[in-house]
């Protein structure tokens, strides 16, 4: 039985990474500074650490053969393009305590969960983006401080690779979303924020949503499910550089507001509005993924967004409800 370290293990993919290797059979630890706000955890052990205290980090290594690095202070567009110096500072404390903790520990294999947003904003400045390689990450110009971060962290993998001999794996995720993931307060991203706006307009009998900008900004899209499939494949193959996962199907903002309408059986006029909306488009090129993993996500978009606007509904009514009884209409 492989013993396996889950940091994150408090937030959304951590979360069903967790359920999801003990499914496979192994012993998870799951590390993090909250527990999962919106169910239980499956984990074996389930420790609150601070991560940038590298004693907490080493004793979290401590006794596991694979380590999966997802702990960060992250979030939407709203939090990543207003949060720069506090991103940058805390994860790469939060990376380089975890990765050092795993060599000192001799754990065997790393995963470093990186992100589309290390692309650089000179090669995403149209809607109708040409599809990111991963060779394109170079000459490097990420928009924010939170895509810096992540490239400096997958500089440190592969060196800590080449000089040290731990075994690094590095992906790219680029938007993942599913039920179970923030979906307000401020960090939730695109999807959930757009399902939480359907929803609460749905069940308040509001006409309209907004939208931050035009709408015509692009990305792609990627289930959970999808997530975790690639994830572990990417763990168990050979493969040691980075490795994007993720739909490689664009579609603009409005039309995901269109799907998720869709999804609620709610008609809904689009307002836009001011708001971040980071680079113009970004999709994701899978010709690599395709050929080291020889699979690629499969869930549709469509499908996804139903069972994520499903869950998310139920959210917001109970929340409309339990903010009914506390004003005591
Ligand atoms: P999330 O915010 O739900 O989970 C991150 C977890 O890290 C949180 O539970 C948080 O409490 C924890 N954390 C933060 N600071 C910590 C600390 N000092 N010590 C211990 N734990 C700490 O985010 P997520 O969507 O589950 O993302 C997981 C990983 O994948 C992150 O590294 C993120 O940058 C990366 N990623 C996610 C996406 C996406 O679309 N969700 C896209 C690209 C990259």
């Amino acid at each position: 039985m492989t013993k396996v370290l889950v940091t994150g293990a408090g937030g959304f993919i951590g979360h069903h990474l967790v359920s999801y290797l003990r499914k496979q059979g192994h012993w998870v630890r799951g590390v993090d500074i909250k527990h999962p706000e919106y169910a239980a955890t499956d984990a074996n052990e389930f420790v609150i650490r601070d991560l940038r205290d590298p004693a907490a980090a080493l004793a979290s290594a401590r006794g596991v053969d694979h380590v999966y690095a997802l702990a960060a202070d992250m979030g939407g567009m709203g939090y990543i393009s207003s949060n720069h110096a506090r991103i940058l500072h805390d994860n790469t404390i939060i990376n380089f305590n975890t990765l050092d903790a795993a060599h000192a520990s001799g754990v065997a294999r790393y995963l470093y969960t990186s992100s589309a947003c290390i692309y650089p904003e000179y090669k995403q400045t149209e809607t109708s983006v040409t599809p990111l390689k991963e060779e394109d990450a170079y000459p490097a110009q990420p928009q924010d401080a939170y895509g810096w971060e992540k490239l400096i962290t997958e500089r440190l993998c592969a060196h800590y690779r080449d000089d040290y001999g731990i075994e690094t794996r590095i992906v790219r995720f680029h938007n993942i979303f599913g039920p179970l993931g923030t979906w307000d307060g401020g960090r939730e991203k695109a999807p959930a924020a757009m399902c939480r706006k359907v929803a609460k307009a749905k069940l308040t009998g509001a006409r309209e949503i907004e939208i931050w900008g035009d709408g015509e900004q692009t990305r792609s899209f990627c289930y959970i499910d999808d997530c975790l499939d690639g994830l572990s494949r990417l763990m168990a193959s050979d493969y040691r550089e980075p490795l994007n996962l993720g739909q490689d199907r664009l579609v603009t903002i409005n039309q995901l507001a269109d799907i998720v309408c869709e999804a609620a059986g709610a008609t809904l006029v689009k307002r836009h509005v001011p708001g971040p909306q980071g680079v113009r488009g970004r999709n994701s090129d899978n010709t690599r993924l395709r050929q080291v993993l020889k699979w690629e996500p499969r869930i549709s978009l469509e499908e996804g967004l139903g069972r994520t606007y499903v869950w998310i509904e139920e959210q917001v009514r109970r929340s409309l409800l339990a903010h009914a009884s506390s004003s005591g209409s």
